[in-house]
C-alpha cells in the first residue's frame, strides 16, 4: 500500500476538494479511489477532475483509481439554478419549475399522495394537485440539498436501468478509463447485467460496483455478487429504503457474502458525518470504521466529508489511523475454510507457511494473475503482508486495486510466454517494488494467460 495500509479507502471529489494541491495532500494522507458522484455537477467538471486526478498521481507516481458512480434508476430531485433551499412545513413547490425530478421517466407515474423522502430520509414531501399540474408539498421541513436521491414509500417507479441520456454520459467517461463504474439503486441482477452489456458493448475494461441499497438488491444478493466486480453498501439509501434498525444487519450479511465469493466489498456513509464539520470524530464513528474492518470490510467510503465537508484532509488522516491500527489489532478469520476449487487449495497453502512464517523472513506474496481470482483468494484470507499481483490484463489491472491488501502491477510477459520468477524478480527490483534479500512466496501457474491453472507454490529469495 502507498501508505502502509491494506484497506482501501474511497474519497468522493467534490467542490472542497477539488484543486491539485487538495487532490494530492488527499493521496497522501491515504486515499487509494477518486469517486466521482454523477449526481452532483455537470460531466465536464468530473472529465476536468479525473484528470487533475490522473496528473497528480501520475506525478506522485501512486496508482489512483478513479469510480465514476451513475445515477442508474435512482431518481434524484434537482433545484435549478441553486444548490439548496430553506423549505417550511407546508411550503408548495410546483414540479418541475421550482424543483424538478430525473430521470425525467418518473413524472408520467407520480400520482396525488405520493410520498417522496429525499437525502437519506432528511427532508420528505407528499404529491399535490392533479395529474397534468402537480406540486410537492413539504411534510418536514429542512435544508434541501440539490443532486439528492429520493425513495417512494410504498410505490414502484418503472425507470430503465440506464436511460439514453447516461448512456450518452458513460460514453464521455470511457474516454478517460475509469477503474469501475458504481451503479446506484441496483433493484436486481438484471440491473447489473444490462450495464455489463452496455459497457462491453462499448468495448470498456471497467469493473463494476453495485450498490446495495434497495430491498431487492438485498434479495438478490447472490446473483448480484456473482455478476459485479465488487459490491458497495450504500447505507444512506438503504437505511431507507429497508429502514433504519436493519442496516447493520444486512452490512454484516453483505460483506459475508462478498468475502465468501472472494468479491470485493465497500462500507460507505456517515462513515465520519461529523467531521463535515468538526475537527475529530465522534467515538462512534470511530466505532464504526473499526468494525468494518473487523467485518472484512476492503474498502471505506467517504462521501460529503471530503465533497463539501470542512476537514477533507483530516477526515482521511483518521480513517487512515483507524483501519491502519484495526487491521492489525484484529484476525479477520478467512471467509472460507474449504472449498474444491484447487486456486484456493493453492492460496490456502500459501497463506499457511506464510502464518507458519510468523512475521520472521517472509515480507510479500507474489501472485501471477489473469483473471485476478487467485490475488482476491489471498485478499479474502487477509494476510498480514501485501499481495503484489501481476497481470498484463488491463481488465484484471483495474479491478484489483480495490481488493483488501492488493497491489497490482501490470508486466509484459516473455515471448516464451512462460513464468520465469527470476527475470520478473529482476524487474520489480527496478521498480522498487521488491529489494535484494527479500524473501518472498511466489504463486502462478506454469505460464502466463491460462486461468484457471495455477500450479506452482514457492518460497524465494530475492537476489
Ligand atoms: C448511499 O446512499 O449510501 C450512497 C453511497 O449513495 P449516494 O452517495 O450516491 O447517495
Amino acid at each position: 500500500m502507498h501508505s502502509g495500509k491494506f484497506t482501501k479507502i474511497i474519497a468522493t471529489l467534490g467542490p472542497a476538494s477539488s484543486s491539485e494541491k487538495d487532490i494530492k495532500e488527499l493521496i497522501s494522507a491515504g486515499v487509494n479511489f477518486f469517486r466521482f458522484n454523477l449526481k452532483h455537477a455537470d460531466t465536464a467538471w468530473h472529465l476536468e477532475h479525473i484528470k487533475k486526478v490522473r496528473d497528480v498521481s501520475g506525478n506522485l507516481g501512486i496508482s489512483i483509481g478513479v469510480i465514476v458512480d451513475l445515477q442508474g434508476p435512482e431518481c434524484v430531485l434537482h433545484i435549478p439554478g441553486s444548490t439548496e433551499l430553506e423549505l417550511k412545513k407546508d411550503e408548495l413547490l410546483k414540479i418541475p419549475a421550482d424543483v424538478f425530478l430525473s430521470p425525467p421517466e418518473v413524472y408520467s407515474q407520480l400520482d396525488p399522495g405520493d410520498v417522496l423522502v429525499v437525502d437519506d430520509g432528511k427532508i420528505e414531501f407528499v404529491v399535490d394537485g392533479k395529474k397534468e399540474d402537480l406540486f410537492l408539498n413539504v411534510l418536514s421541513a429542512g435544508l434541501l440539498k440539490s443532486g439528492k436521491g429520493v425513495s417512494f414509500i410504498k410505490k414502484k417507479i418503472s425507470v430503465p436501468t440506464i436511460n439514453e441520456e447516461e448512456k450518452e454520459k458513460i460514453k464521455e467517461f470511457l474516454k478517460v478509463a475509469p477503474e469501475f463504474f458504481a451503479l446506484s439503486f441496483v433493484r436486481n441482477h438484471e440491473d447489473v447485467e444490462n450495464l455489463s452489456r452496455f459497457l462491453t458493448e462499448n468495448d470498456s475494461s471497467a469493473g463494476l460496483i453495485s450498490k446495495i441499497e434497495t430491498q431487492g438488491a438485498v434479495d438478490d444478493l447472490d446473483l448480484i455478487v456473482e455478476k459485479s466486480d465488487g459490491v458497495m453498501v450504500a447505507r444512506g439509501d438503504l437505511g431507507v429504503e429497508v429502514s433504519l434498525e436493519k442496516i447493520t444487519y444486512y452490512q454484516k450479511k453483505i460483506i459475508e457474502k462478498c468475502r465468501a465469493s472472494a468479491k470485493p466489498v465497500i462500507v460507505a456513509t456517515q462513515m465520519l458525518e461529523s467531521m463535515t464539520t468538526n475537527p475529530s470524530p465522534t467515538r462512534a464513528e470511530v466505532s464504526d470504521i473499526s468494525n468494518a474492518v473487523r467485518d472484512g470490510a476492503d474498502a471505506v467510503m467517504l462521501s460529503g466529508e471530503t465533497a463539501v465537508g470542512k476537514y477533507p484532509v483530516e477526515s482521511v488522516k483518521f480513517m487512515h489511523k483507524i483501519v491502519s491500527f484495526n487491521e492489525k489489532a484484529f484476525r479477520v478469520p478467512p471467509a472460507l475454510e474449504f472449498s474444491e476449487d484447487r486456486t484456493f487449495s493453492i492460496v490456502k497453502a500459501a497463506v499457511d507457511i506464510i502464518r507458519s512464517d510468523n512475521g520472521r523472513s517472509i515480507s510479500k506474496i507474489l501472485v501471477a494473475t489473469e483473471t485476478g481470482k487467485s490475488a482476491r483468494i489471498f485478499s479474502s484470507f487477509r494476510p498480514e503482508i501485501p499481495i503484489i499481483a501481476l497481470t498484463q490484463n488491463e481488465d484484471t489491472l483495474k479491478k484489483l486495486g480495490l481488493s483488501y491488501g492488493v497491489l497490482p502491477h501490470k508486466i509484459e510477459f516473455p515471448e516464451h510466454g512462460l513464468v520465469d520468477v527470476t527475470e520478473i524478480a529482476h524487474e520489480l527490483q527496478k521498480r522498487g517494488i521488491l529489494s535484494k534479500g527479500e524473501n518472498i512466496v511466489v504463486v502462478h501457474g506454469k505460464r502466463w494467460q491460462d486461468p484457471g491453472n495455477t500450479n506452482s507454490l514457492y518460497i524465494f529469495n530475492v537476489s
